[in-house]
């Protein structure tokens, strides 16, 4: 193990971290776990990808059904350090679920099984004749599908509540705007309205854009909307999570979330009718079940051209580190990423070249 670097110290904390969404939060946590002096800077009217996020782990997804990156480690670590926070706060945070992903045509399904011998072996198919089983009848499932395991959920608004009060119990979390240019950037320090620090670290989810010093980032930010449903019939409760096109997850409280759209041009937070018709046309579509809505949300992804985390410290200025880009993938990148630039920074490790904002270092100012 390399060794740790010293610190300067007379600063008032290590990190004094922007942003306290899952990236800030999780951040700050594994750094005051590690003994580190920690502040958080947020104004949660900003952004809320966090708040309004499904929280699904999904190991296989998209149209060509891709892996994970890293998938084993990135799903360990989430698993432990979610399942270490339930421990903490004596809260269930974490889900575990069979997914089944319903095919959308012969298509697919045949796309499926040409691909079938490099899938994982514990993705089985599941038959049409399976589904209205297993699936009492609740859901179309025409073309059959595909049962992946390893599927969880994290409540996410839970948790970062959790987080946060535990953040504040520590003197660790103050709520108020950044104003980026009151941020004084020394060769060995950081100054921000009379706090200094041995690190300053953004975690500002999509809202970096408007960050001067990270105008540069690829970021590539989607806006997404999610329902929130409830089955009218009142003793259904949908047994598996199901993915055609929209997931269909089930709540802890009975309850389902229903999502998400994608939306690249019209980046706000609000809720639109449009959306509302989409999503709830499509759960119609695979629902055999009538079903009410009883929340609308809508947020924005802080998204990155190549789709992976940016993390690391900043090309040009070495006082300022970046944790962004988590993306559709939050929940099971941000422990990850949290804990790749803390060992970066305290002790010299590299990161993993997937993820290091190195990877866009040409494109800095
Ligand atoms: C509809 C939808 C569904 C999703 N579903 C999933 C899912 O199922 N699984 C999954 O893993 N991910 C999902 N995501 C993605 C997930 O929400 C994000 O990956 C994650 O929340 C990003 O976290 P973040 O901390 O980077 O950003 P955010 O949560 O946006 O947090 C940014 C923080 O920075 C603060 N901030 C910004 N600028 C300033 C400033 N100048 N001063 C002070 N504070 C500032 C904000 O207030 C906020 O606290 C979904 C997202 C959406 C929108």
């Amino acid at each position: 193990m390399p060794t740790k670097t010293t610190s300067t110290d007379s600063t008032d904390y290590d990190y004094l971290i922007i942003g306290c969404g899952i990236a800030g939060a999780t951040l700050a946590h594994q750094a005051i776990n590690r003994g580190l002096r920690v502040l958080v800077l947020h104004e949660p009217s900003l952004s809320h990808a966090t708040n309004v996020a499904a929280g699904i782990i999904n190991p296989i997804f998209g149209k060509r059904f891709s892996e994970l990156w890293n998938r084993h480690e990135l799903i360990a670590d989430a698993l432990a350090f979610y399942r270490a926070l339930e421990h903490t706060f004596a809260q269930p945070f974490l889900y575990e679920h069979t997914q089944v992903r319903l095919f959308t045509s012969a298509d697919e399904r045949d796309y499926w099984f040409a691909k079938r011998a490099a899938m994982q072996p514990s993705v089985q198919y599941v038959s049409e004749h399976e589904i209205a089983d297993q699936l009492q009848g609740a859901i179309e499932g025409a073309f059959g599908g595909i049962r992946i395991p390893d599927t969880y959920h994290v409540e996410l608004d839970a948790t970062l509540t959790a987080l946060q009060t535990w953040l504040v119990a520590q003197g660790a979390l103050r709520e108020e705007v950044v104003e980026y240019s009151h941020i004084c950037l020394k060769p060995t320090t950081v100054e921000y309205k009379g706090i200094t620090a041995r690190t300053i670290v953004c975690c500002e989810g999509w809202k970096a854009l408007q960050n001067p010093l990270l105008s540069w980032l690829p970021l590539v930010p989607a806006k997404g909307e999610l329902l929130t449903i409830r089955l009218n019939e009142a003793q259904t409760a949908l047994p598996y999570l199901v993915q055609q096109g929209v997931f269909l997850l089930p709540l802890p409280d009975g309850l389902v979330r229903v999502g998400a759209t994608y939306e690249w041009d019209e980046l706000d937070e609000i809720p639109t009718e449009a959306a509302r018709n989409n999503l709830s046309t499509q759960a119609a579509a695979v629902l055999r079940l009538p079903f009410s809505i009883v929340r609308h949300d809508a947020a924005v992804r802080p998204a990155s051209d190549d789709r992976k985390p940016i993390v690391g410290l900043h090309p040009t200025h070495p006082r300022c580190a970046v944790v962004n880009g988590l993306g559709a993938k939050g929940v099971v990148f941000a422990p990850f990423v949290a804990d790749a630039l803390l060992d970066a920074i305290e002790y010299g490790s590299p990161i993993d070249e997937t993820l290091d904002i190195q990877r866009f270092a040409h494109l800095a100012l």
